[in-house]
């Protein structure tokens, strides 16, 4: 039986944020030895790190963006486009390290040699324009992932985002495109003030997305149902042949930087519902990648049982 992919790897601990920023390198420290300490890697088949060649990138990104952000980086630059976007000399080729590695777990689920699979990366990509850096993110990993899969032959890609945190960027690349179909469920009101039920796709796009706006306080039950009745219809139409998860962590009750009362539970539950529609759909081609979650235990929690659910599964 194919196995499960992981990508775990001190590289994403180099992208330096500078003090008491959120999306902190401590994040990955503690998701990856709570994994170590729960023996998942053994578990687990390892993922070679991959850098993005332009063309991968450039499918979803303007090819001026990419050289800007390796330029800003280059020169030493504190932060990109937003002040909320901290970087280091490194940090436009790991972002892109992270893309392309996430490009290539696709690939090897896509090719059968592994089942599904799980990207504990950093920095995280789904606020990511095609040219604008923000909300921690530079490079947009789900979207030139699913924009690969798209060119590989696969004719409709589901992406789901249930980071607390609506993903304007990817639904942004993709808002006129009916064959990549993006749900999202989010706090509203909460940066980045983007994913109102009304944004539903744009010209071929229209009825190709789906925000499901979550009102602060809202717990386990709102998020599994956006889950399991929201996407799993919209699933049943779209007839997905590929699962994409942009799979934050911060619509935990834990969380600094929202205020949903999701428990980590939910995330397995989540997981699960993820699981059933790739597999009714999908041929079971799931893969997740790691997006924003604030609360270093809650985080390391999550993920934890999202990959252990994935494991058993
Ligand atoms: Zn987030």
């Amino acid at each position: 039986m194919a196995g499960f992919g992981l990508i775990v790897d001190g590289r994403f601990e180099e992208h330096f944020t500078g003090a008491d920023h959120p999306e902190c390198v401590e994040r990955l420290v503690g998701v990856r030895s709570t994994f170590e300490a729960a023996g998942i890697p053994e578990r687990c088949e390892p993922v070679e790190l991959v850098r993005a060649s332009e063309e991968w990138l450039a499918r979803v990104h303007d090819v001026d963006y990419i050289r800007e952000a390796h330029a800003a980086c280059s020169r030493g630059e504190k932060v990109f486009h937003s002040t909320d976007t901290a970087v280091c000399a490194e940090s436009a080729d790991i972002s892109r390290e992270a893309s392309g590695t996430l490009v290539s777990l696709c690939r090897s689920v896509l090719d059968g040699k592994l089942e599904r699979g799980f990207a504990a990366m950093r920095p995280p990509g789904h606020h990511a324009e095609r040219a604008v850096a923000m909300g921690f993110c530079l490079f947009n990993h789900v979207a030139v992932a699913a924009a690969d899969l798209r060119a590989r032959g696969v004719e409709r890609v589901l992406i789901c985002d249930w980071d607390v945190h609506h993903g304007n960027g990817t639904q942004h690349i993709f808002d006129e495109d009916p064959d990549v179909f993006f749900f999202s469920c989010h706090q509203v009101p909460l940066y980045p003030g983007t994913g109102m039920a009304e944004e539903t796709g744009i010209g071929a796009g229209e009825g190709a997305t789906l925000n499901v706006p979550l009102r602060p306080g809202s717990g386990d039950a709102d998020f599994l149902a956006s889950l399991d009745q929201g996407l799993r219809a919209a699933a049943k139409k779209f007839q997905p042949e590929f699962v994409l998860v942009s799979a934050g962590f911060d619509a935990h009750a834990a969380d600094p930087l929202a205020n949903l009362e999701v428990s980590t539970e939910a995330f397995g539950e989540a997981t699960k519902i993820l699981m059933s529609i790739a597999d009714e759909h999908a041929g079971g081609r799931l893969v997740s990648t790691l997006e924003g979650g604030y609360d270093l235990e809650a985080l390391a929690a999550s993920s934890k049982l999202h990959v252990e659910t994935m494991l058993a599964g």
